[in-house]
């Protein structure tokens, strides 16, 4: 699904929410059996079928019109902030595009919460700190408005979730070791964006220093794709989205050879991205 992100955005050069959520049902045709969960089919079902004319409906219908929480807007959204510049574009589309699948703001706005991360890990040298502060900023008024606050409050949550894990995370950064039981206690390694975007970010942000239980010779991005691993869950989806900002705040030069090889369609995502630079630029 990032790459349906990705090549959607190439092919309009802007984003546009038909052409994503077709792209979204087709892969989906095509590969049914990549993993995906079983509500978000029922919403590729509805895309596909010719009466769809509203392509967020399916979403919105979904869990008697609640709308999933879960962590695939977050998961995909990384391309928003490659092509974007302007952080009122990425806040706005990183939105719309998990709307087509996630309807409840506690998953688009994990989405937001992945792409701003994303966008200022892009921005190069920040510290810790400003990375988190800039982040807290942003969310606390990104989970203002009356359907966050109402959506949070449905679910037993207390009021701006996601701007309280990031100050939990600011805490643990304080503390000189944090036991994993600690972290999957207070931000989880669950399916839901509010149990796992924070963490994704609490692994970047804790791999900029060394690590006592990795070797050293593992360099930052490694670490903190390692350390996703290592928290267990829904590993994949948490190393995806740690490995999406690490990998916009350290270049490419990270990525060691070894991975290249054993990662899926590597070169196809290499040419994607130059292609992603160049739209990115155009905006500047
Ligand atoms: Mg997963």
């Amino acid at each position: 699904m990032s790459r349906s992100v990705v090549q959607s955005l190439l092919a309009k050069q802007e984003f546009d929410e038909v052409d994503m959520a077709r792209r979204f049902a087709e892969e989906y045709k095509k590969e049914p059996n990549r993993g995906y969960g079983m509500g978000v089919v029922t919403v590729f079902k509805k895309l596909l079928s010719p009466k769809c004319s509203d392509v967020f409906e399916p979403a919105r219908a979904q869990f008697n019109g609640k709308g999933s929480y879960g962590n695939g807007g977050a998961m995909r959204v990384a391309g928003i902030s490659l092509v974007y510049s302007d952080i009122q574009d990425v806040k706005k589309f990183a939105k719309l595009s998990a709307e087509l699948t996630h309807s409840n703001s506690l998953g688009y706005n994990g989405a937001i919460l992945q792409a701003l991360a994303v966008h200022l890990a892009l921005q190069g040298e920040l510290s810790r700190e400003s990375f988190l502060e800039q982040l807290i900023g942003h969310m606390e008024d990104v989970e203002a408005d009356d359907k966050s606050l109402a959506d949070a409050r449905a679910l037993g949550f207390e009021d701006l979730p996601f701007s309280r894990r990031l100050k939990k995370i600011k805490e643990f950064l304080e503390l000189s070791t944090v036991p994993k039981s600690d972290v999957l206690f207070e931000l989880g390694n669950g399916v839901a964006a509010l149990r796992s975007v924070p963490t994704a970010i609490y692994s970047f942000l804790r791999s900029m220093g060394s690590d006592p239980d990795i070797p050293d010779h593992y360099n930052n991005l490694q670490r903190a794709i390692i350390y996703c691993i290592s928290l267990g869950g829904d590993t994949d989806t948490i190393a995806t989205m740690a490995g999406a900002i690490a990998g916009a705040y350290y270049g490419e030069e990270q990525v060691p050879a070894s991975w290249e090889q054993s990662c899926e369609a590597f070169q196809e995502t290499e040419k994607v991205a130059n292609s992603l630079y160049e739209l990115y630029c155009q905006q500047l």
